[in-house]
């Protein structure tokens, strides 16, 4: 199981981490609120343990945004505090959990483990951007009502350019993980492709949410 540690104070941070990998949890630590929704999108999490107090976005915030965007992975949140209205807004925010510190670690990572559980009877198989959604089983795209058929490469190019969502992918790392190319053949394949994805899931729908980064490369977003 990976988790995603997202909390600025050090020694907890660590403390957690250390613990957690004891117990066999691969783990991934994220000090600031505005840097875990990129996070998310590159990696596949089997749980978030989220600090509420966080420098940048703080993290009932971060919950919010991630439910927004249909994402699934179980969250624990943390706080300082306690308080009885904390933990009802984190919960209606979409927590599965919670916990106030000072807390037992052994308790954390019993509860990290019923998260796993859940997560693992629930998860979600849909790849989704706006109103843009991939099935990673079925390799079925949709946006809105609109079944999408894609080739198996333009499957690949749409899944690697999702779970990279946010995040600029160069032409090259597009050849290496859709086409297993470790050189550039110097040729417009991935342009080709591009514009092939680009006119069945862009050209009758908006918002755009394949653009082009001008001599760098692609980025999947919302907003240009
Ligand atoms: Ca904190």
């Amino acid at each position: 199981m990976r988790i995603l540690v997202v909390e600025d104070e050090k020694k907890t941070a660590s403390f957690i981490r250390k613990a957690l990998q004891a117990e066999g949890f691969a783990v991934d630590v994220c000090p600031n609120g505005n840097e875990v929704l990129a996070a998310v999108s590159t990696t596949a999490f089997d749980g978030i343990i989220l600090d509420i107090m966080l420098p940048g976005r703080d993290g009932l915030s971060v919950l919010r945004q991630l439910r927004q965007r249909s994402d699934t992975t179980p969250v624990l949140l943390l706080s300082a505090r306690g308080e009885v209205n904390e933990r009802v807004d984190g919960l209606n925010a979409g927590a599965d959990d919670y916990l106030p510190k000072p807390f037992v670690i052994a308790e954390l990572v019993a509860r990290i483990r019923a998260l796993g559980r859940r997560s693992g009877e629930t998860k979600s198989t849909v790849l989704r951007l706006s109103d843009l959604l991939l099935d990673t089983v079925t390799h079925e795209a949709r946006r809105q009502e609109t079944r999408i058929e894609l080739t198996t490469r333009e499957y690949l190019l749409l899944e690697f350019l999702l779970r990279s969502a946010g995040r600029i992918c160069s032409r090259m790392a597009i050849l290496e993980k859709v086409w297993n190319y470790d050189f550039d053949p110097g040729s417009n394949l991935v342009d080709v492709y591009i514009k092939r994805v680009r006119e069945k899931i862009d050209d009758a729908f908006e918002p755009k949410l394949l653009h082009t980064v001008r001599g760098i490369g692609y980025v999947m977003k919302e907003t240009p």
